[in-house]
């Protein structure tokens, strides 16, 4: 088998990465220590739930949300004080712009649908 890229891991990130390097003209294998009847990652088990800010749905639903408000919160508990916080910190701030930002969009394009349940 021939591929430009190899991704080891077919959790969420694993998928995006191959996802984002199948839409750049990339050929892609993933591999993934599971079988095939268990593929996904911990987001087989997960309850998902996506995070995002001041989404349109949110804003149907009433719900008075940012992406500072979710900055500060994430702030609130994570606290990012120590030296080495700092690449920690910048990619919770990237994740924070994602899900205020073309998240929602991005998915949609990928074929994710959304059940408006706020948690
Ligand atoms: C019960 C539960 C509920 C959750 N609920 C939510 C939720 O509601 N909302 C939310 O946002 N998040 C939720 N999460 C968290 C979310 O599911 C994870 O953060 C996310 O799925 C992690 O994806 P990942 O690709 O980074 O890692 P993983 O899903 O851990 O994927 C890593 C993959 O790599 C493979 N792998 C590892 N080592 C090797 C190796 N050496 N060789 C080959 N393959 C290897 C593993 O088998 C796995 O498939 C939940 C998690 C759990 C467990």
């Amino acid at each position: 088998m021939d591929c430009d890229v190899i991704v080891v891991g077919v959790g969420l990130a694993g998928l995006v990465a191959a996802a984002e390097l199948e839409d750049a003209g990339k050929s892609v294998i993933i591999v993934d220590q599971e079988n095939e009847y268990n593929i996904g990652g911990q987001a087989f088990w997960s309850f998902g739930g996506l995070l995002f800010a001041g989404s349109p749905v949110q804003r149907r639903l009433g719900i008075r949300d940012s992406r500072d408000l979710v900055w500060q919160d994430w702030l609130g508990s994570a606290g990012f004080d120590r030296e080495e916080d700092h690449w920690p910190r910048l990619w919770a701030e990237a994740y924070v712009d994602f899900a205020a930002g073309e998240k929602r969009s991005w998915l949609h394009q990928q074929g994710v649908r959304f059940f408006p349940i706020v948690g």
